[in-house]
């Protein structure tokens, strides 16, 4: 079972795939977080994608391509995956069905997560994360159990992205609506579209999938969400 989770930027992408990861068994492959971690190097190759990420335009896609191939290519050739945050432009979604018809491997599901665009610039600049292990909170809607420490390894240390201000944030919902949004009747047309209400909560959107996911005989583990 392989899934395409869609949407825009704070449409909860990165909080569902990583629920179903622990759910399901599924690997999520976030390319955001993937370039977070090269970012971070030391390296000119490292201080490019820091650049662009925080401008808020995109990696090239052969870069992208390349990057998730190799991924896919590390997981157990029967674990499926979770593509988070790609892809993000018709190239993207091009290649990928070359690469994985390569690799005799297909998508299952692209889950689009609907939300107002409204609520989405209050939704990102509310958002942080445990510097340790990388648990995702909300100032508003997803504080730790006890204020400052994280629910998850007990860390004090947390972060911001840098590229979660609203300046940039506009940047990327714009550059999700002219580059990735045209992506959606690719998918239509395959029958492989289906559009969750991401405005309700974090549980009823994570219902919503899996219903789609129970009919596919996936082993369910039971951890709570
Ligand atoms: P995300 O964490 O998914 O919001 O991604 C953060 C940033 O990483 C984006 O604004 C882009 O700069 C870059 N990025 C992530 N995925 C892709 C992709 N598939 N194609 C191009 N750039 C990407």
């Amino acid at each position: 079972m392989n899934i395409i989770m869609f949407g825009p930027p704070g449409a909860g992408k990165g909080t569902q795939s990583h629920l179903l990861e622990e759910r399901w068994g599924l690997k999520q492959l976030a390319t955001g977080d993937i370039l977070r971690k090269v970012a971070d190097e030391d390296s000119d190759f490292g201080r490019k994608i820091k650049e662009i990420m925080s401008s808020g335009q995109f990696v090239s896609d052969e870069l992208m391509v390349e990057m998730i191939g190799n991924k896919i290519d590390e997981l157990d050739s029967n674990r499926g995956f979770i593509l988070d945050g790609f892809p993000r432009t018709e190239k993207q979604a091009e290649a990928l069905d070359i690469m994985l018809l390569k690799k005799d491997k297909k998508i299952d599901f692209v889950f689009e997560i609907k939300v107002d665009e409204k609520i989405l610039v209050e939704r990102i600049t509310g958002r942080y994360f445990c510097a340790s292990c990388n648990t995702n909170y909300h100032t508003i809607f997803n504080k730790p159990k006890v204020s400052g420490v994280c629910d998850n390894c007990g860390a004090t240390d947390f972060k911001t992205r840098s590229d979660d201000t609203v300046d940039v944030i506009k940047k990327r919902l714009k550059a999700y609506h002219d580059l990735t949004m045209p992506i959606l009747p690719y998918y239509r047309n395959k029958n492989l579209l289906v559009s969750v209400d991401g405005m309700a909560n974090v549980n009823e959107v994570t219902k919503e999938i899996e219903s789609y996911l129970s009919k596919e005989g996936l082993t369910y583990k039971a951890v709570s969400v």
